[in-house]
């Protein structure tokens, strides 16, 4: 089962409504789809996603890193040897980290396939469904309140609101408006996305604890590469702190956990590069008694797919952030996980479980 060929296939998916964070605002989910043949005609997909504003990657740096540098390299390998596999791909290039994902995930799926087992079981099969919050972006307080509302109507009973932009007071205003609309009964984590300074996130989060907010958790209040800032933050609140751009490798990881920088990691394939530097991180998280939440970029259903696979089996994932495919106008992808309100089902099929005929470009561009 040797690598015959790797395919670059760009899509792009408009939003139906925008997406702000404190970082961007984003109207359209341009992402690259990769198609790895093996010389048994056997097909694996994988997903890139160019966010620029966190791995600094674009659709023409992940179109490039994946034809001219990494799949040279990599054409010829046998797909059963996965310690030379997974080896010679974190080697072929520094960072690029959603573009070695897309590959990663492509390999996973052909391994799944052909040990006949949904990928999720191959890695170990801990559950077969798990629950997703949905993301309110950042926005007027009214605004986010009233997207609140019809999220809630729609069955999440966990939020992830994001703040971040603008200044404290209106950040405290967001989620006044916001609790004051949806009451206790559901959940709200946040996402500042490294938009306060280690000082200020402090004083945001104790005025939101002194005001019975009840806030789960609290994700990457300051710049990701400020570690010691993160950790100032997470000595100095009661509400759980969440590391997310600050840890894209195991490497990462391990100084966070041996400074005991936060209390909760957020893991994305995007930025660990795929699904087995996503195994490292979670298994070290574990050995130091930190759980981890399973996230995602704006991502189609394709790379979620790979996700919730990862996501549902392994028992220290605990947290699942995976709503980006119900952000998108059209679903290109045939099989893979299933949406029923808040819930994500996983397929049976082996591999990621997409059909034969899995991407279905009809009304997108597609290139090669
Ligand atoms: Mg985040």
């Amino acid at each position: 089962m040797l690598i015959r060929s790797i395919e670059t296939i760009p899509v792009a998916v408009p939003l139906k409504k925008p997406f702000k964070t404190a970082l961007r605002t984003v109207t359209i989910a341009d992402v690259i789809y990769v198609k790895v043949t093996c010389n048994d005609g056997r097909v694996g997909w994988g997903e890139a996603v160019p966010t620029h504003v966190i791995t600094g990657e674009t659709v023409g740096s992940i179109s490039y890193a994946i034809e001219k540098v990494i799949a040279p390299q990599l054409i010829g390998l046998d797909i059963r040897r996965t310690a030379i596999l997974f080896k010679k791909l974190s080697a072929s290039i520094v960072r690029n980290t959603s573009a070695k994902a897309a590959i990663d995930i492509a390999f996973h799926d052909l391994i799944g396939q052909r040990t006949g087992l949904p990928l999720s079981m191959y890695l170990g099969g801990f559950r077969q469904t798990i629950s997703t919050d949905f993301t309110v972006s950042v926005d007027e307080p009214e605004q986010m309140a009233e997207d609140a509302v019809c999220f809630v109507a729609d069955g999440f009973n966990v939020l992830k609101v994001k703040v971040g932009l603008g200044d404290i007071k209106t950040d405290i205003k967001r989620i006044k408006t916001i609790r004051e609309r949806i009451g206790f009964d559901t959940k709200i984590r946040l996402d500042a996305n490294q938009g306060w300074k280690p000082r200020d996130a402090v004083r945001a989060i104790s005025l939101m604890e002194d005001s019975g907010f009840e806030i789960e958790l609290v994700e990457q209040p300051v710049m990701a590469d400020d570690i010691e800032g993160l950790k100032y933050v997470t000595d100095r609140t009661l509400t759980p702190i969440m590391a997310d751009e600050s840890v894209y490798s195991a490497k990462d990881a391990l100084r966070v956990l041996q400074m005991h920088a936060a209390d909760f990691i957020n893991i994305k394939l995007m930025k660990s590069g795929g699904i087995h530097e996503a195994m490292k991180i979670n298994a070290l998280a574990e050995l130091y008694g930190v759980e981890c939440m399973v996230g995602s970029m704006i991502e189609t259903k394709l790379g979620i797919t790979a996700a919730v696979h990862f996501a549902a089996s392994q028992s220290n994932c605990t947290r699942f952030d995976l709503d980006a495919p119900l952000m998108l106008s059209e679903d290109v992808v045939t099989g893979g996980v299933v949406y029923k309100g808040n819930k994500i089902h996983l397929p049976n099929e082996a591999g990621l479980g997409l059909m034969r005929n899995a991407i279905n470009l009809t009304s997108n561009e597609s290139s090669q």
